[in-house]
């Protein structure tokens, strides 16, 4: 079977990977150039000053070259030691996830986890704080996807802040769709990437690094070096006057610049606005069509990503290849704990656009009509026009 054997979709509004700018979609097409030519060295440290520039950091950001996978992971293992006490916040399966990793590094575990549709209660983290002063380590995942669900990360970090802990922050799947930044938060290392809201491919991590952080991972003598997880390899390779650890993924680098020039020139605000209105409408017309908004209150949900619940009855898999097939509308399922219960549209970088919720609105309810139910696509899709329009 061909690549062009496989029926293309018409839209894809997936909750990641997103389907890529086509200016990042051509970047991927330049020249290859050698690690080492130094025209690559200096586009590599341009690179990361504008990833500094849109993270709005004092200090320079780190690229590893694997999927945000690579970089939380890498960060449980650089920064958290043995004798480390971790507080993990789990609200859904990336925030339950990363305790199996913190786990790995450190006995020392303890959790605060809250049913999947809700949100972490910054109290519940400054009583844990509190009655457990020996916590050092606080992990939380700010848009928790397989949810669709916001974190306060902001109060979060104020609080692990004001305890001297450190902070791990997972923000792959809000930063660059909404306001967050690693500095916002008090974060120690802040895991984010180009393939979900800066509308590239997956395959890069993009982290903010405190100082305070790079001086424990360094007296770190556990901390990964020589290896893929190493983030302490790394620290200098921003620098065209520095060696590269390994060889950087060349082609996904020209990817991140395309990405990081449209981010930057359309103007965070402008683009965290079109995420917003975009999620905004269609959970209007979600609501109005007689489905419900997974997330339990407007506050948490997420403008990146909208979780719609599955009605009871319907089978959420045959629901997505129903709008995929009639359609060509490739909507996401949930993950782990929230599979089969959830479906959710990405607002992600190309496609947060409001008028991909009037394509998903119609997609979804009519693949449920088309399955049996009685869902008022109409209204729906007024309610969310109505949104839109008083934003024009
Ligand atoms: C997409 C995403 C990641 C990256 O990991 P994959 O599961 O491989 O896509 C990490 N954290 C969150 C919250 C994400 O949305």
């Amino acid at each position: 079977m061909r690549y062009s054997d496989h029926a293309k979709p018409v839209i894809t509004l997936t909750a990641g990977p997103v389907n890529a700018y086509p200016e990042v979609l051509s970047a991927l097409g330049r020249t290859v150039l050698y690690d080492y030519d130094p025209a690559f060295q200096l586009f590599y440290e341009n690179v990361v000053l504008k990833a500094k520039k849109a993270l709005r950091l004092s200090n320079m950001p780190l690229i590893l070259h694997g999927e945000p996978v690579l970089g939380l992971e890498a960060a449980a293992a650089s920064l958290i030691t043995p004798d480390d006490v971790v507080l993990n916040l789990a609200s859904g399966v990336y925030g339950k996830g990363f305790g199996y990793w913190a786990k790995r590094y450190s006995p020392n575990l303890l959790e605060i986890e809250v049913p999947y549709n809700e949100a972490i209660d910054p109290q519940s983290v400054a009583d844990m704080l509190k009655k457990h002063p020996e916590i050092t380590v606080v992990s939380v995942c700010h848009h928790d996807t397989p949810s669709g669900t916001i974190n306060p990360i902001n109060e979060i970090g104020a609080l692990v802040s004001a305890h001297g802990g450190y902070l791990i922050v997972d923000a792959v799947s809000s930063f660059a769709g909404m306001d967050t930044h690693p500095d916002d938060c008090k974060a120690d290392i802040y895991v984010t990437g180009p393939g979900k809201c800066l509308g590239a491919p997956p395959a890069l991590t993009v982290m903010g690094v405190s100082d305070r952080a790079w001086a424990k991972m360094k007296a770190n003598p556990l901390a990964p070096r020589a290896s893929m997880l190493s983030i302490v390899d790394w620290e200098n390779a921003w620098s065209k006057d520095q060696p590269f650890p390994f060889t950087p993924s060349v082609a996904e680098v020209n990817g991140l610049d395309a990405a990081l020039d449209l981010y930057l020139d359309e103007g965070p605000e402008a683009v965290w606005a079109r995420h917003e209105l975009t999620a905004k409408a269609m959970r209007a017309g979600v609501e109005a069509m007689g489905l419900s908004v997974w997330a339990a209150t407007e506050a948490i949900a997420s403008p990146t990503t909208t979780s719609v619940r599955t009605p009871d009855g319907v089978d959420e898999k045959k629901l997505r290849q129903s709008a995929r097939e009639r359609y060509g509308v490739v909507l996401s399922s949930g993950r782990g704990e929230t599979m089969g219960k959830l479906t959710r549209i990405g607002h992600m970088g190309p496609t947060a656009q409001p008028i991909y919720a009037i394509a998903a609105l119609t997609a979804l309810g009519g693949a449920l009509n088309a399955g049996g139910g009685n869902y008022q696509v109409g209204k729906g899709i007024e309610a969310a026009l109505a949104v839109i329009d008083a934003d024009a």
